[in-house]
Order: C-alpha cells, then sequence, then structure tokens
C-alpha cells in the first residue's frame, strides 16, 4: 500500500470502541499469569495455544476466549493486561478509548466483582496521567446466560456505578436475540448508563432492529448485517447510530470470506457512521492499525475514509461535547498538516 496512506492510518488520533479487554491477552500473557497464579492451562506451550486460534466461527472462538480468562485471578492480573493493552494503544495513536469488559466472565469463577473493575480501572487511570489518553468502562452482559443473571451482575456493579460508563451486550449471538435483555437495559438506562449491543455480526438484521427499538441501543457493536436490509441502513443513517465494525474479527470468524468482500466501504458509501476497531485483538491478528491497514489494502479506500473514519470515532464516542470538539479539532489539525 502507498507509504504517505499507510503512514496516515497509524499516525493519525483516534478513538477505539469496540474491545473487549479480556480479548486482548496475549498468549505469552495467559502463560506469565498461568504461572503466577498456578492456573493449570490445556496447551502446552504460547505456540500450541497461539495454532488453536483457527476459527470456524464465534463460538469456536468463545471457547478459547473463555479459557484464555480463566487466568486471571488477582487485581494485579486485570490491571496488567488492561495496561499491556493501552500501552499498544498508545503506539497505535488511539488518544480516547471505550473498553468492554466481561464481569460474569470472571463472577462465575469466583472471582470478586471489585477485583475486576478496580483493576482494569486503575490502569485507564494510569493512562490518562502517562499519555493523556481518556478511557471509559463499558460492562457487557454475556447473552447466553439468562436475565436473571444480567440482573444479579448489575446489583453487583451499583456500588462501582462511577466507574462504567455504559453497558453493553456480548458473547454468543445467534438463538440470543436483544429483546431478552429489554429488562435490564431499562433499567441502565434508568441509571444514567449509556446503552450500546452488539447486533449483526452473525445474527440476522433484524437484531439490529430489536437493539435499537427494544434496547434503545445508541450504537451497534458490529452491525454488518444491516446491508441486508435497505430500510434499515436508512434508519441508521437518519439517526446517525453508529456502527463499530471489526474487519479482521469479521474475517478470522468467517463473516466475511476475504477482506475484500467486506462491506466497510459500502457502509461509509451510504452514509452510516462507521467506525474501524480491533474488537479481540490477540485473538485475530491485530490492533487498531493493523485493523485499518488490512481494510486499506483490501479495499479501495482514501485518505479520505482515513479522515472520516478518525472523525467518526470521536462522533461516535461517549465524550462530554467539549472534548469531542477537542478530539476533532486534533483530527482536522492532522489532517490539514
Ligand atoms: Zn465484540
Amino acid at each position: 500500500m502507498d507509504a504517505t496512506l499507510r503512514n496516515i492510518l497509524e499516525k493519525m488520533p483516534k478513538a477505539e470502541l469496540h474491545i473487549h479487554i479480556e480479548g486482548s491477552l496475549e498468549p505469552e500473557l495467559i502463560f506469565a499469569l498461568a504461572r503466577r497464579n498456578g492456573v493449570a492451562l490445556p496447551y502446552a506451550s504460547v505456540d500450541a495455544l497461539r495454532s488453536a486460534y483457527a476459527f470456524t466461527d464465534l463460538q469456536s472462538f468463545l471457547d478459547i476466549y473463555y479459557a484464555g480468562a480463566s487466568v486471571l485471578l488477582a487485581e494485579e492480573d486485570f490491571y496488567d493486561m488492561t495496561m499491556a493493552y493501552l500501552q499498544r494503544a498508545n503506539n497505535d495513536n488511539v488518544r480516547h478509548v471505550e473498553l468492554f469488559f466481561d464481569p460474569q466472565t470472571h463472577t462465575s469463577r469466583g472471582v470478586a466483582f471489585a477485583t475486576v473493575v478496580n483493576g482494569i480501572h486503575r490502569a485507564v487511570q494510569d493512562a490518562r496521567e502517562k499519555w493523556g489518553m481518556t478511557g471509559a468502562l463499558i460492562m457487557c452482559f454475556l447473552r447466553h446466560l439468562s436475565e436473571e443473571e444480567a440482573f444479579a451482575t448489575l446489583e453487583a456493579a451499583l456500588p462501582y456505578r462511577d466507574k462504567l460508563i455504559g453497558v453493553g451486550l456480548d458473547s454468543s449471538e445467534r438463538g440470543h436475540p436483544p429483546e431478552k435483555f429489554a429488562r435490564v437495559f431499562a433499567r441502565c438506562k434508568g441509571l444514567g448508563l449509556h446503552l450500546v449491543a452488539h447486533a449483526g455480526e452473525e445474527g440476522p438484521p433484524a437484531y439490529i432492529t430489536t437493539a435499537l427499538d427494544d434496547l434503545h441501543a445508541e450504537r451497534i457493536d458490529h452491525g454488518v448485517a444491516c446491508m441486508q436490509d435497505p430500510a434499515l441502513v436508512q434508519r441508521l443513517v437518519r439517526q446517525q447510530t453508529p456502527l463499530t465494525v471489526c474487519p479482521l474479527s469479521n474475517l478470522k470468524l468467517c463473516v466475511f470470506k476475504r477482506l475484500q468482500d467486506h462491506n466497510l466501504l459500502a457502509l461509509l458509501e451510504a452514509g452510516i457512521v462507521a467506525t474501524v476497531n480491533s474488537d479481540d485483538p490477540a485473538y485475530f491478528g491485530g490492533y487498531i492499525n493493523d485493523n485499518f491497514i488490512a481494510a486499506f489494502e483490501a479495499l479501495p479506500l482514501t485518505r479520505e475514509h482515513a479522515r472520516r473514519l478518525a472523525r467518526n470515532s470521536f462522533s461516535a464516542a461517549f465524550l462530554a461535547p467539549e472534548d469531542k470538539a477537542r478530539r476533532l479539532r486534533e483530527v482536522e489539525a492532522f489532517f490539514s498538516q
């Protein structure tokens, strides 16, 4: 690819809005934490674990992802995982990040909610002090579990309300439509939390519609299936509902056979507020800049698209209006060089 464009993608200021912090656990860190905590892993080595990362669909990934997360026990483990990600994000010129975390993956193993949230939150604070990178936490409910379990998780989160900016919905999409969590999301909305949901990754466009209608999601994670429903595309454009698109994830989980088939450019040309993100970077072959570079290599995207994607990443963020305006000015200053 053109060296100038590559340089722009690497250096431009950007926000990351779709990153599962547990999905940033690199095999080396999984093994280091397993040693520190005396956890036995079903893989003999870092290479054996990495070679198991040949996924056929979302579920085949989730099985390994939950095994990897089993090494996280102490607050320090959550801190180290988060700081390792934030360091990479800073290298990629991410200036603002909204991190997903899955408390149920940990509380179901006996890890206290406080351990999880305090470790992640402390790393986010340190990144702000070190690099001026702002960050916020979005707590996700695992959609393959019950509504009752989601409500119990929300109860456990209430003492930490000030550490959360919003809630999301993730894990196995098929067979778990958003409406299953309508009442949980209504309660979250009442608490003043921002609302996002994974929809239209492997699932049908109807899941995007119910995420909007029944959950009142302000942003849709993935959402690439919207192109199957022209009326839905029109609605997303009219409402300016952002999509957090993750190209390498879609490739690795076989949502698109080849990146050349990805609809990122089509989404942008339709007028959708699409953004580029890494999802689970340790598992899907790359962090945010790797996603930008791979997408721009596969599709006829230009410098102007790069500028729009950088702008979209901040417009779609849950930032205070003055902070959003400041970040958008940084993008304009970068592109006017
Ligand atoms: Zn995701």
